[in-house]
């Protein structure tokens, strides 16, 4: 059995968190392989090392004297190295990184010093080997991620390798320069590794036990998702739900890897488990409940609109021309609705009318903005009668009128479309009747 287990910045913040990272990784001896990302905020209002080295290297860019900012990055590990008395010294590579930064070598490389001292420092703990990212994770000449030669080179790398810690976010191009992937992107790194090593379990430790039924700043303690399909994830993250880098999934996806979501502060909590497939029957109908505020919609009404060929496909080119990408597209049978986000429609909004007037001559448009978008997921849907009429029940009840619904036929999901004013009632109701009374 082979783990391989990242752990997010907030279980990496503090000589502590290191401590109960040392001891989930000991209690385990499958848990071979250790992806780090840089040290997080230790309490609220702190700042991640991340955030201090772009701060830093932009000083330095500028000109103006970054050496204070250094000294703080600094210290921050050597919090650490002290708190865990580790006899290690990183003397050497803030020389490095000082020179470095004079130079201007780069926000990419700046930022992603945060994961190289943090697996230096992790390696030092574990007594695990240091594998640089750099070495492993290939970018190619457009910065995106060449995975082919990553696979090629991280399993090679690895093969010879009982134990290891690959620092997170970052990898290089052919030419070495250094690279990282967007935001929180040392979840990618995990899921590549995984792939690699061909990873039993990629499990992917952070401060929360799991994936969250519905969004706790909307419901109070919403429930953990036990069991959760890729498609469900998908369809939960698109609708803003965050726990994983989007870019996470695709690789251990297609090679049949599931991902544990765990919680470094409760490491007794089984998370969430994301795979491909699951006769396990999850306990609710639904999965998960998520929105987004934001939407525009634009009505488009034209007699006869239904018999009109090519009709809908003009409209669409005018949204196409204005790279005003369409999120939804509910019809009758004389009116067309498009659901885009308000801000990259506002942005071309006269432009997008006088095209469409051009483009099909209708008998009236109506523009509504401030609608939100809920999407109720589940793979338990498919097989359970009445789910749409629980939605509109729930809503009715909560005095919330419905604008838009749109069901995919894979009865995956059911989106609903609200006012912006009736946005949380809506996730709290939806919640209450599928979650908390299961009528
Ligand atoms: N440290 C990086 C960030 O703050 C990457 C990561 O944590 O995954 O975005």
């Amino acid at each position: 059995m082979k783990k391989i287990v990242k752990f997010g910045g907030s279980s990496l913040a503090n000589a502590e968190q290191f401590q109960k990272v040392g001891e989930i990784i000991r209690s385990d001896e499958s848990r071979r392989y250790v992806v780090p990302s840089a040290p997080g905020k230790r309490f609220d209002g702190d700042t991640k090392v991340t955030d201090l080295l772009y701060k830093c290297y932009n000083t330095a860019v500028e000109g103006e004297d970054f050496i204070p900012i250094l000294q703080e990055i600094k210290g921050r590990y050597y919090e650490i190295i002290r708190g865990l008395n580790l006899d290690l010294s990183l003397e050497d590579e803030f020389a490095q990184i000082e020179a470095d930064f004079k130079a201007q070598a780069g926000t990419d490389y700046a930022a992603s010093r945060g994961e190289f001292l943090n697996g230096k420092v992790m390696a030092a703990y574990l007594g695990y080997e240091f594998v640089d990212a750099a070495d492993v994770i290939r970018f190619d000449k457009n910065g995106n991620l060449d995975a082919e030669k990553t696979d090629r080179l991280l399993s090679k790398k690895l093969a010879k390798c009982e134990h290891a810690v690959i620092p997170g976010f970052y990898g290089a191009g052919e030419d070495g320069k250094v690279k990282t992937f967007s935001r929180g992107g040392s979840d990618v790194t995990g899921s590549l590794v995984a792939k690699a090593i061909k990873a039993d379990l990629y499990e992917n430790w952070t401060d929360v036990s799991g994936f969250l039924v519905t969004d706790p700043r909307i419901v109070k303690n919403p429930e953990v998702i036990e069991s959760i399909t890729y498609r469900e994830l998908r369809e939960l993250s698109y609708m803003g739900a965050t726990v994983l880098h989007e870019d996470a999934i695709f690789p251990v996806r297609r090679a049949g890897i599931p991902i544990n979501i765990r919680n470094t502060n409760a490491p007794a909590d089984k998370g969430t488990l994301i795979v491909e497939a699951t006769c396990y029957q999850p306990k609710y109908t639904i999965t998960g409940i998520a929105g987004t505020d934001g939407f525009a919609a634009i009505t488009i009404e034209k007699a006869m609109m239904n018999s009109e060929v090519g009709f809908c496909r003009k409209v669409l080119q005018v949204f196409e021309d204005n790279g005003v990408s369409i999120e939804h597209m509910p019809s009758g049978i004389d009116t067309m609705t498009i659901f885009v986000h308000k801000d990259k429609f506002e942005e071309k909004e006269q432009q997008i009318l006088a095209g469409i007037h051009k483009a099909v001559d209708p008998d009236h448009i109506e523009l509504e903005s401030d609608l939100a978008l809920i999407a109720i997921v589940g793979r338990g849907m498919k097989s359970t009668r009445g789910t749409a009429g629980r939605i509109f029940s729930a809503l009715a009840h909560a005095h919330i009128n419905v604008k838009m619904i749109d069901q995919g036929s894979s009865e995956l999901n059911i989106i609903v479309g609200v006012r912006h004013d009736d946005f949380k009632n809506a996730i709290k109701a939806l919640y209450e009747i599928f979650v908390l009374t299961q009528i």
